[in-house]
């Protein structure tokens, strides 16, 4: 823990941001404080592995945020539809866009039958790295996709700022980046079952007979760069 009246540490200016403008954002900074030995949370040297045990709760969290925020935007979005009157017919009577919000609601439920079962995980004392790596990748990428097509329903009024669409909009935007990437839920759970980093071939011999192109001079050429997914036993 870090008291912030210790000399050498500085808030910068509040960062403008895209969405989540409900909350500060600032970059902090910590230049040469003393901080007293008291306020050590855990072992010294082990901050890093309570980091990473840290992020799954901090993960976790972003899941029921996830569900629930899609549930309350295709809310509102059927409200609307059912409201908005076009060439005679409310725009609810449209198949494509209930279909569109009949498979949003069955990923959404799913999310939440996963989320339930991290929380039986967590209760039975097991690990759950890897589902909570899925559903946090899951809630990123749902919610991304669930804002934009609600938002898309709304037409031209959804891309007004009064309209609480587009700040659902802006604000789901973020949870495929908090907390980690989706791109590094992916690396998580790539490792799991042994996938690993592929070697990078820069070049090789085309063998004769191949449908490799050989050179003039038939010296080695550099073919294509590719890299193999290794699946460890
Ligand atoms: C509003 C807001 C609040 C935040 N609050 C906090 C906070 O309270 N505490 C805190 O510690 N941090 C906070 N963060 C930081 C946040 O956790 C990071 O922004 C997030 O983890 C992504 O890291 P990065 O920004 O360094 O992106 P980078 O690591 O620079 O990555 C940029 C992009 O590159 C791609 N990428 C990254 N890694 C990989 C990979 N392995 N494979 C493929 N592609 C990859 C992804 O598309 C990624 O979005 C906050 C950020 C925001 C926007």
């Amino acid at each position: 823990m870090v008291p912030t009246d210790i000399a050498g540490f500085q808030v910068s200016k509040k960062l403008d941001k895209l969405g989540m403008r409900s909350s500060d954002t600032a970059e902090l900074y910590f230049d040469d404080m003393r901080i007293p030995a008291e306020n050590l949370i855990g072992r010294e040297g082990e901050g890093f592995i309570q980091q990473m045990m840290q992020f799954q709760h901090e993960r976790f969290s972003a899941i029921p945020m996830a569900y629930v925020w899609a549930r309350q935007m295709i809310a509102d979005a059927v409200e609307y539809l059912k409201g908005r009157i076009v060439f005679g017919k409310p725009l609810i009577k449209k198949q494509v866009l209930r279909h569109r919000i009949a498979k949003w609601l069955t990923e959404i439920e799913c999310l939440q039958q996963l989320a339930y079962h991290i929380v039986r995980m967590k209760m039975a004392g097991q690990d759950a790295t890897l589902m909570i790596s899925m559903a946090k990748l899951k809630s990123g990428d749902l919610l991304t996709e669930v804002a934009d097509g609600c938002l898309q329903m709304y037409g031209g009024m959804g891309f007004m700022n009064d309209m609480k669409i587009s700040r659902f909009y802006r604000d789901s935007r973020l949870i495929s980046i908090g907390g980690g990437a989706s791109e590094v839920m992916c690396d998580v759970i790539a490792k799991f079952p042994g996938y690993k980093e592929a070697p990078c071939i820069p070049s090789f011999s085309a063998p004769s007979g191949s449908t490799g192109s050989p050179s003039k001079t038939g010296s080695p050429i550099p073919l294509w760069v590719f890299c193999i997914p290794m699946i460890q036993s």
